[in-house]
């Protein structure tokens, strides 16, 4: 699950971590309100004016915009709210901005030495271990970065059983060629950072830029946070940050009713049981020349009702020519599934306009097949993995 950047920066906030300071408004009118209201604690009349949508890049996109009084605050965030902001991790449309964070001016001119920095934290996956990146590169592309200099990325690999220790800590702010109190005020930043991942059980943290100041502090500028979301039942508070209106509406409906669903590009709906099946089973729609629409794991209760969610699910996207239902009986029985599919596609009457191939495997096989065949639908019965490739291959021809 991603947060937006205010509420990204007020978790760090939480953890301890320093960030640049801002208020979040819906409207022109609320955000000349929160700028007098930043300007009484920061004394700064500058402000930053950031559209707050799920995607990076938004300073090239000119989602991102410095305001030098009032008037121009009023200006540009009538501007922003409200636009569809195109960034390079948008999709080409785009993505309509419902409200944006003014926050204080951090910037000052004629800095002689870097100080914008790149700091993320995520899991390695192959380590097992966390790992804080962190780069003198900051503020622009870090993917640029990593290909045209990638020596100028540094990574620190952290025991999840001992945490991030002080000398490591250390290291980052060497690194990165800091001295003095800012030298000091990185050392906390990375250990509040650190904890403030571990603590809210995030999967990504990714702060660019991270700031030193004209006063040698270290500040968060950005923040994109990612929480991993089989870690949310320990976060209730965090689980109502969840921004619904910027998910795919598919996938958001899968999740109420329990089901595991990622929309994908290609044109064969799939509805498998068990996560493993289900990458076989893509494999298998690529081998048979198609690509997969979805991932659907429907879970051990292939009944009726579920079966027909999915076929709901899956058939909201126009780009599906037809389904492969791939199942495995084992404690659920294989002609239990089959009268499931049976009685949705019954219940579905007209909305099912495409082939379906269902390969059934496992107790009762045999029995299912005949349910199938019998049932004077437009549902092919395939019992080996080719066969049903060869069929789902003919239906998309
Ligand atoms: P992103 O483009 O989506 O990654 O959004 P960022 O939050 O990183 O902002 C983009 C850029 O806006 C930053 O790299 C900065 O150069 C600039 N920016 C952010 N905050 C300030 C600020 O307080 N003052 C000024 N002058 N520029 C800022
Ligand atoms: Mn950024």
């Amino acid at each position: 699950m991603n947060l937006h950047e205010y509420q990204g920066k007020e978790l760090l906030s939480s953890f301890g971590v320093a960030i640049q300071r801002g208020i979040v408004a819906k409207t022109a009118a609320e955000a000349v309100e929160a700028a007098k209201q930043l300007t009484e604690t920061t004394g700064t009349g500058w402000h930053v004016v950031k559209a707050q949508i799920h995607a990076g890049g938004r300073g090239k996109g000119g989602g991102v915009k410095l305001a030098k009084n009032l008037k121009e605050l009023e200006q540009i965030a009538g501007d922003i709210i409200g636009m569809q902001l195109i960034t390079p991790q948008t999709p080409p449309e785009g993505k309509k901005v419902n409200q944006v964070l003014v926050a204080e001016d951090v910037y000052y001119p004629g800095a002689s030495e870097p100080n914008e920095f790149y700091m993320s934290v995520l899991l390695n996956r192959a380590t097992g271990k966390n790992m804080i990146m962190y780069s003198t590169e900051g503020g622009m592309d870090i993917e640029a970065v990593a290909e045209a200099t990638p020596h100028l990325i540094f990574t620190e690999e952290v025991d999840p059983s001992l945490g991030l220790m002080p000398f490591q800590a250390r290291k980052v702010a060497f690194n990165l060629g800091l001295s003095g109190a800012a030298f000091k005020d990185m050392t906390k930043f990375v250990s509040a950072l650190y904890k403030a991942y571990v603590g809210s059980d995030a999967s990504l943290f990714e702060i660019n830029p991270v700031l030193k100041t004209s006063d040698e502090k270290i500040i968060a500028v950005d923040a994109k946070v990612t929480l991993d979301e089989n870690g949310l039942f320990r976060h209730k508070d965090l689980e109502l940050l969840r921004d619904l209106s910027e998910e795919n509406p598919v996938e958001v409906e899968a999740r109420e009713v329990g089901l595991n669903y990622v929309d994908l590009d290609g044109n064969v709906g799939c509805m498998v049981n068990g996560a493993g099946l289900a990458m076989a089973t893509m494999d298998l729609i690529k081998q048979a020349g198609g690509e997969p629409a979805n991932f659907l794991d429907v879970g051990g209760t292939a009944d009726a009702a579920r079966v027909e969610t999915a076929f709901r699910l899956i058939l909201k996207d126009p780009n599906v020519k037809a389904i492969l239902i791939n199942i495995f009986g084992g404690i659920v029985r294989c002609d239990r599934v089959a009268q499931g599919i049976v009685d949705a596609y019954k219940n579905l009457g007209d909305a099912i306009q495409v082939p379906i191939i269902v390969r059934l495997q496992g107790t009762n096989a045999d029995i299912a097949k005949q349910l199938i065949d019998s049932s004077g639908l437009n549902v092919l019965s395939a019992t080996a993995f080719q066969e049903a490739a060869d069929k789902v291959q003919e239906a998309i021809a």
